[in-house]
Parts: C-alpha cells; sequence; structure tokens
C-alpha cells in the first residue's frame, strides 16, 4: 500500500516534540507490514541540506506561490521536501525566530503545505500517487480539506498529537485558503468566527486517531477536548487512539553507551552501578532508599507543583529524589530550593540531558510522571524498557501503558508500577508511600521490574494497528 505522510516536523531532521519521533519512527516500522509511506515536509534549512538531485516537480501556484518538491532519503524514511525558501528556510524553529516568537504567516506556510500534500494525492507526480493520505497535527490538518473541496477521493486521517495545539486564525486570512467561500461553515474550516485548521481536518478526514486509547477518550470530555469536544464527539465512530513506540535500539539497557554498566530483564545487577553513578551525580546519600528521578518539561501540564508539595512527603516516607528538567522559572527555584533543603536526600539538575535522562533510567528505582493530561507520553516507556519503575498519573497513555501494582495485579505478578488520581499532592503523595513499602519488599519489586522490561514498546505494535486502519480504510470499511 502507498501512503502520503504529512507533516511539520521529523526526528531525526527536525524535531521539536513527540510529532517528529512518531512521522521518523512510523515509516520503517510500516513498511515491514508492508506499507511504503512518503513522508512530505517543508524544506527548513534543517531539511533542505539532505536535498540532492533535481526536483521531482515543480508547484506553479500553491496559494500564490511557487514551490519545487524533491525527494530525499534520510535513514530509512522517504522524504519529499517541499522547497519554498521565501517561506520555509528561516532562522530559528519550525514555527517561530530565535526569540520564540511565532511567525506570523505561519497560517500561509502550513496551508501550502497542506494543499501541496493534496495536490500530490490528486497525481502531481509523474510516477507515484498514494492511496491514502496521513496528515499530523494542526499544521497539516487542511490536507483533507483541501482533498474534499478538490474532490481528490483518497481515504484520509487526522492524527492529533497534542490537541492544546489547534492552528486557530482570524477569519481574514480564509479568503487566500482558495477554498470556495461555502467552506467558511460550521460543516467547513470556520471555527469560532476565524479559521481552524485542527478543527477542519476532524471534520473533514475519514479517520481520527490519536496517540493512546484513553486520550481519545479524554478529549471527547470539555476538560481535556479544549472546545473540540463536541465536534470530536460527533465523529467518535471514526476515532481511535494507538499508543506511540519507542525507538527500541536507542533506548536499550544491555547496549546504551550512556550508562555505568548494562544490563538486561534477567541480569538487573548492573542497574546498581548506574544506580551509584546516580547519586554520585546527584550528590545524594550513598544508602538502601529507593531514589524516585524525574525527567521532564518544569510546567503546569506535567504536575511539577504537584510533586514539589509532595516532595516533603517523599522525604519523610524515606524515599530520595534526583530531578532533571527545564522549564518556567518559579519551578526550577522551587525545585532548587529543595535539593538545598534536603541535601543528600533531593538532587536537582536544571538542564537538557540526554546522556543523563539515559542513566536515570537506567539507575533510578521509579520514574515519576504526575501529568495532568498526556496524550501518550514517552518517559514512563523508557522507565519500563530500563526497570524504572514508572509511578504515574492515570490519565492518556500514561493509563493505557502502565499496570498498577493494586492486590489483583500484584497477586497475578503483573503489575509494571503504580497509577494515582486525582492529580493532587494527597494521592501522589499516598502513591509513593505504596512504592517505599514496595520497594523493600525486593522479590516483589524485582517481579514488577522484570514485568515491565518485558513489556512491548515497541513501534512494530503500533505500526501494525495503523496498519490495519490503512487497511479497513483502503476498504472503504471506516470511511
Ligand atoms: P513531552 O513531549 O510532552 O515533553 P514526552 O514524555 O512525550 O513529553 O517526551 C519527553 C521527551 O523529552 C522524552 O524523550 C524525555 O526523555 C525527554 N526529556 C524531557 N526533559 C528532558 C531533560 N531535561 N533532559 C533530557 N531529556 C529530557
Amino acid at each position: 500500500m502507498q501512503v502520503l505522510a504529512v507533516a511539520s516536523e521529523a526526528y531525526p531532521l527536525i524535531k521539536t516534540g513527540g510529532l517528529a519521533d512518531v512521522v521518523g519512527a512510523l515509516p520503517p516500522a510500516l513498511a515491514r507490514q508492508g506499507v511504503n509511506v512518503r513522508t512530505l515536509i517543508p524544506g527548513y534549512s534543517q531539511v533542505r541540506q539532505h536535498v540532492t538531485g533535481s526536483p521531482l516537480h515543480r508547484f506553479q501556484n500553491l496559494l500564490g506561490a511557487t514551490a519545487d518538491l524533491y525527494a530525499a532519503r534520510v535513514g530509512e524514511v522517504d522524504f519529499l521536501v517541499l522547497d519554498a525558501p521565501a517561506l520555509y528556510d528561516r532562522a530559528g524553529g519550525p514555527y517561530g525566530d530565535a526569540a520564540g516568537r511565532d511567525f506570523e504567516d505561519n497560517w500561509l506556510r502550513f496551508a501550502i503545505l497542506s494543499r501541496a500534500g493534496a495536490e500530490i494525492a490528486r497525481g502531481a507526480l509523474p510516477n507515484w500517487q498514494p492511496e491514502l493520505v496521513h496528515a499530523h497535527d494542526w499544521q497539516a490538518a487542511l490536507t483533507p480539506s483541501y482533498m474534499r473541496y478538490g474532490a481528490i477521493s483518497q481515504p484520509s486521517i487526522v492524527t492529533i498529537h497534542n490537541i492544546a495545539f489547534q492552528g486557530h486564525f482570524p477569519a481574514d486570512v480564509f479568503g487566500a485558503l482558495g477554498f470556495p467561500a461555502e467552506a467558511f461553515s460550521l460543516d467547513g474550516v470556520e471555527y469560532f468566527g476565524g479559521v481552524g485548521f485542527l478543527k477542519a481536518g476532524l471534520r473533514h478526514a475519514h479517520a481520527i486517531t490519536t496517540v493512546s486509547p484513553t486520550y481519545a477518550r479524554e478529549i471527547c470530555t470539555p476538560a481535556f477536548g479544549m472546545g473540540l469536544e463536541g465536534l470530536i464527539s460527533a465523529r467518535i465512530k471514526v476515532l481511535s487512539g494507538i499508543v506511540n513506540g519507542i525507538d527500541t535500539d536507542t533506548w536499550d539497557p544491555a547496549g546504551d553507551p550512556h550508562l555505568s554498566a548494562g544490563f538486561s530483564q534477567r541480569r538487573l545487577k548492573g542497574r546498581r552501578v548506574n544506580r551509584e553513578a546516580v547519586e554520585e551525580r546527584y550528590g545524594l546519600d550513598a544508602d538502601e532508599r529507593p531514589i524516585f528521578c524525574v525527567i521532564s518539561r518544569l510546567t503546569w501540564q506535567k504536575g511539577m507543583d504537584v510533586l514539589a508539595a509532595a516532595a516533603d512527603a517523599l522525604v519523610a516516607a524515606g524515599g530520595k529524589l534526583a530531578v532533571l528538567g527545564t522549564g518556567e522559572p518559579q519551578l526550577e527555584r522551587t525545585f532548587m530550593s529543595l535539593s538545598a533543603r534536603y541535601r543528600g536526600r533531593v538532587g536537582v539538575v536544571v538542564g537538557y540531558d540526554e546522556a543523563l535522562a539515559h542513566l536515570l533510567q537506567g539507575g533510578a528505582d521509579a520514574i515519576i510522571i504526575p501529568s495532568r493530561f498526556e496524550p501518550c507520553g514517552l518517559t514512563q516507556l523508557y522507565g519500563l524498557r530500563y526497570g524504572c519503575v514508572p509511578i504515574v498519573s492515570r490519565t492518556g497513555g500514561l493509563a493505557d501503558t502502565v499496570i498498577d501494582a493494586n492486590l489483583a495485579a500484584l497477586g497475578a505478578g503483573v503489575a509494571t508500577g503504580l497509577q494515582f488520581s486525582p492529580v493532587d499532592a494527597q494521592a501522589l503523595t499516598y502513591a509513593l508511600q505504596r512504592a517505599i513499602a514496595l520497594f523493600h519488599d525486593r522479590d516483589v519489586w524485582a517481579t514488577m521490574q522484570r514485568q515491565g522490561m518485558k513489556a512491548d514498546v515497541s513501534w512494530d505494535s503500533s505500526a501494525l494497528r495503523y496498519a490495519a486502519l490503512y487497511a479497513s480504510l483502503a476498504d472503504g470499511a471506516t470511511a
């Protein structure tokens, strides 16, 4: 099967979040299922450098702009690079300048991307035409709308990676988007008096997915849907959740170059060496108290204020805390003052440090993830793979990937972590106390670690689900 993916970022070319990981990792996993994906991406400067050869196609008029389309193979992914330097080849990131301000013409930059996607679906390329189009997040979400109004009939999917970002623009951009006048309506691209890119895609795609089954349910509610819950609920029949995988080569405890010692499910011993390295790096007392780690943006979404509020209780209950993160300055200060107050028990590194993230997963006993919402989440998956027991709030992908150590699960030996709810200091404290009690029962804890390490967190099982969805849409079963 031939699929066109449309996205605004893809690892390893350009990444600001989990979206890029999915877009970069899914095509090779889908290839193993017999699905051939080509991924359309804007020609940012970081992307252009991979382009060689002559263009496959020249778009003479994409909403008034000309753009060349190049092929680029990077790793195992086939990219189609939309080269329009005036729009994409800029200093800064994919969405804004170096100071973090969004580009003012983002509506045009990503409408053109989507328009190009629709034209490729129509048959712009001489030798290749997709049987299905998969658009990721708001930046690509007009693709199904252009297909719909352009009478381009292949099935389309929109995947929501984080519904907080919707691409909502004032009504006066509508005229430049190239839609017929009737598209400015409830059934079209209109959204709260303006133009909603994600809204439009959710309205017109044949199927909607998001990155976990629980998040799929949550975004049908006002608490999580951020205004789109009504539309999504109305389309619940075509909505599904497919959990992300992780890169099991980069995250492999047996061969991870960032660890002091490798280890595996059968031989957990190496963890001790890593544990000592964590204690040393964080200035924590070298003792048998459990080390809880955090690897996170320090933000409200991630529940970091809740963790800070539970820190006294964590220390009182006999735990140690190692924090790695950057984010809101107030939270950074709070954690720094906790480390000053509890020398030897709380250590904090403010910064982004990939190597240290690996060491923490390989040496800490547990990882705390108290997110208020979490579409999928990656750090709990790394934790499972590294025997770093995840302690998570019961939301989104966290709820779907961690099996809580309740009595039944412990009895059956299937628990992989702890869940708590609601997201407040009291519930988190209780979960931490439970974890500390379990930690001191060595066999129980080791069983939990091994169960987690056995969990399938690879892209292969996710790719199977996407491939099944593609096949059902191509058969017309879901449309
Ligand atoms: P989100 O994308 O919402 O931040 P995820 O859990 O999906 O949350 O992904 C976060 C990714 O960023 C993980 O790979 C995690 O290891 C990494 N990460 C977050 N903070 C840091 C940090 N301070 N240092 C190193 N890696 C970090």
